[in-house]
């Protein structure tokens, strides 16, 4: 870590300690060229996970989102900013109180943006999420996309 006052690579800790109950660890540094001392604190980074269908975790990641969104409306008439909103809304089902997120919340996140923003769209990600196994499926989505008021 480079030095504030003189951008010197050459610091070296000269305390080391836990921090925050634990959760960080507090460092005093000194820089050899200058002799300023400063401190740093070491905490995990936040990393929102999935909870799979199988129970296993994965980090979640917007772009994978972003991916299957941008797949469900490709040649559609919608805006990358629209898109980027849908993202959006996936990202905000994590906090602090719920790191863990089920894929299936997911999804179901990304259906209702999409079914409020494009029906092809809504249909093509339903069929790849839902694993449609055949056309009756697609005639109940249709159906429930036409009960709506
Ligand atoms: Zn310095």
């Amino acid at each position: 870590m480079l030095c504030q006052m003189c951008r010197s690579e050459d610091t070296k800790v000269i305390d080391s300690r836990a921090a925050e109950g634990g959760l960080a660890i507090r460092r005093r540094r000194q820089c050899l060229t200058c002799g300023h001392r400063f401190t740093t604190f070491e905490r995990a980074a936040y990393q929102p996970m999935v909870r799979k269908r199988d129970g296993r975790l994965e980090p979640f990641s917007a772009d994978k989102v972003r991916h299957g969104i941008e797949q469900a409306l490709a040649d559609r008439p919608v805006s990358a900013g629209t898109i980027e909103a849908l993202v959006t809304q996936t990202e905000a089902l994590f906090g602090p109180d719920t790191p863990i997120v089920g894929a299936g919340e997911i999804g179901d996140t990304v259906l209702a943006g999409l079914r409020a923003v494009d029906e092809v769209g809504y249909l093509r990600f339903a069929s790849v999420y839902k694993e449609f196994t055949g056309a009756g499926d697609f005639e109940r989505e249709m159906a429930a996309l036409e009960d709506r008021p």
